[in-house]
């Protein structure tokens, strides 16, 4: 047995040591329809996308009214709250922070009034990179001195629109402001009668239009239009603006497409029910482990998954190699959903609070075990020496990325570079770190084969260090710059549903038990709910 060092960052939990989505948004223009519930449902299918927060905003032609909270979606809706929401448009919006605090004010959809005392609802999925020359651009950067607001890129960019839409029209605001947005969005937004989806030049992140028999529905990932029974009609390219309203939609450009889709959408962050560019992300992940078998073979009695991000790559692998397939880790799948802390003596448990191994699989056996990816290796760490415990007499860890050496500046909040395992250790290294008797990466040339993308057309910075879209120095302050440089808050006083139930005229659904107040959830930054940073539950 190779010892186990405790390596760089031992003190980490297993719900650090996984990337993180930053968020996920859904729009729907759907006169005749439940549209609240349309959008809840479609949050449901993006829940893994962000669990930190969830809104809605919903329009009925003369007004917005905003829904949103701390907490998964399930947690934040409920049956009453949904049905006070009404109207025939709605834009909804999960998250996990990467610009801004965990804070009721950072969550989405954003809300601002114009001049003209129209308002402004936005969901976005992504980060910028030039957030503080956008906050210099407002014509008052600091328009919530002294009060509670907002921190967030997102929040600016709505700030942004409000101020010209008044005289150009929100249509026009926008073509005029995306080209000048640098980094990752995808974006769901409306004022009262329109929807309005919209997506970077470099179509960092995904987002897809969709047909309903009465509307229309934007998605971060295909799996959500299938869950509103949606018909998949293309995704919203790169660099185009769609507008949807009572005329129909309309398409245009604000930049020429520059395509540099996140590979990691196919390694670990996409649902595997997805597809991306007419690539389904289970096919593209079983492809990268019959790719890992060739490149990394092993000479083992079993192939079992860490489930359930590794599981189409272990069966991948299986297949290419020939060595059975068995399922020797069980998933707790509700632990990453439980808002209650744990003690520091449950907190010691690590990952087995998360997985259990089946003993009698494993015992006496050589294994290959498949993940998606290592970030700090605190959980490869744990998983060798726990299956071991369980019996196994040889664990082969396989991994289905290259190593993660560089952190995302467009949306996924991996560790700090200094805290990524990769960044200090070679193979080796990592191998002796993580206790495993042997370790292979997939290639890089491996994994972009199996996305069946031209590499030209991907962003794999995190594992080549070149980052397609420049990096400002403001970029590298990371997601609480709007805190800690700007020292300002970035959200319009009227941008936000205030606790007490009141905002600017509009009414605001409150909480079932009739005090005004929309429902609030224990949950906040300095008091982390365990679980909330499981970044994924699969379904
Ligand atoms: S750096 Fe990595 S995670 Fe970020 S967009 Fe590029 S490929 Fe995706």
């Amino acid at each position: 047995m190779v010892e186990a060092d405790p390596g760089p960052s031992a003190s980490a939990t297993p719900q650090d040591d996984v990337p993180h989505e930053e968020c996920g948004v859904f729009g729907v223009w759907a006169p005749g329809e439940e549209v609240a519930k349309l959008t809840y449902f479609g949050l449901f299918a993006l829940q893994h996308r962000g669990q930190e927060a969830a809104g809605i905003a919903v329009s009925d032609g003369r007004q917005i009214v905003v829904f949103k909270d701390l907490g998964l979606v399930s947690q934040v809706f409920d049956e009453q709250t949904l049905s006070s929401l009404r109207g025939h448009m709605a834009v909804g919006h999960t998250r996990y922070s990467t610009t801004g605090s965990s804070t009721w004010e950072n969550a989405q959809p954003t809300f601002t009034t114009t001049s003209a005392g129209t308002g402004i609802a936005l969901g976005h999925n992504g980060n910028l990179v030039n957030t503080a020359e956008l906050v210099a651009r407002r014509a008052d950067p600091m328009p919530s001195r002294g009060r509670v607001t907002a921190t967030t890129d997102s929040d600016v960019v709505t700030g942004l629109l409000a101020e010209s839409a008044a005289d150009l029209g929100v249509e026009e605001a926008a073509l005029r402001l995306l080209p000048d947005l640098r980094g990752a969005f995808s974006l769901a937004f409306c004022d009262e009668t329109t929807l309005y989806a919209a997506r970077d030049r470099h179509g960092v992140r995904p987002l897809v239009l969709g047909r309903l028999d009465r509307g229309w529905v934007v998605a971060s990932e295909t799996a959500a239009l299938d869950i509103v029974g949606a018909s998949f009609v293309r995704e919203v390219e790169p660099g185009e603006l769609i507008a949807i309203d009572a005329d129909g939609l309309r398409s245009s450009r604000f930049a020429a497409p520059e395509p540099k889709g996140c590979v990691f959408e196919y390694v670990y962050l996409a649902r595997p029910d997805t597809s991306i560019a007419g690539r389904g992300v289970h096919s593209t992940r079983v492809e990268i482990g019959r790719k890992l078998a060739q490149e990394h073979p092993a000479e083992a009695d079993l192939v079992i998954p860490v489930p359930e991000s590794g599981t189409p790559a272990a069966v991948g692998y299986a297949e290419a190699s020939g060595i059975p397939y068995g399922m020797g880790l069980v998933k707790n799948a509700y632990v990453g959903r439980t808002f209650i802390q744990p003690s520091q003596t449950i907190r010691q448990l690590g990952i087995r609070l998360k997985l259990n191994p089946l003993r009698e699989v494993i015992r006496g056996k050589r294994l290959v075990v498949v993940d998606d990816s290592i970030v700090r290796g605190n959980t490869q760490r744990s998983l060798v020496r726990m299956l071991r415990e369980a019996g196994a007499v040889e664990v082969h860890v396989r991994i289905a990325s290259p190593p993660v050496r560089w952190p995302c500046f467009y949306g996924i909040d991996f560790a700090s570079r200094a805290e990524l395992i990769a960044n200090g250790l070679d193979n080796e290294g990592i191998r002796r770190s993580v206790g495993a008797d042997s370790l292979g990466y997939v290639s890089s040339e491996g994994l972009i084969a199996a996305t069946e993308q031209p590499r030209s057309r991907l962003c794999t910075a995190c594992f080549s260090g070149e980052y397609p879209i420049p990096l400002p120095e403001e970029a590298m302050v990371g997601k609480h710059l709007l805190e800690d440089v700007a020292g300002t808050a970035c959200g319009d006083p009227g941008n936000v549903v205030h606790q007490n139930g009141t905002r600017a005229g509009v009414p605001v659904p409150s909480a079932a038990d009739g005090s005004g107040a929309p429902v609030r959830l224990p949950l906040s930054r300095s008091t982390p709910a365990y679980g909330a940073e499981d970044a994924l539950s699969r379904p």
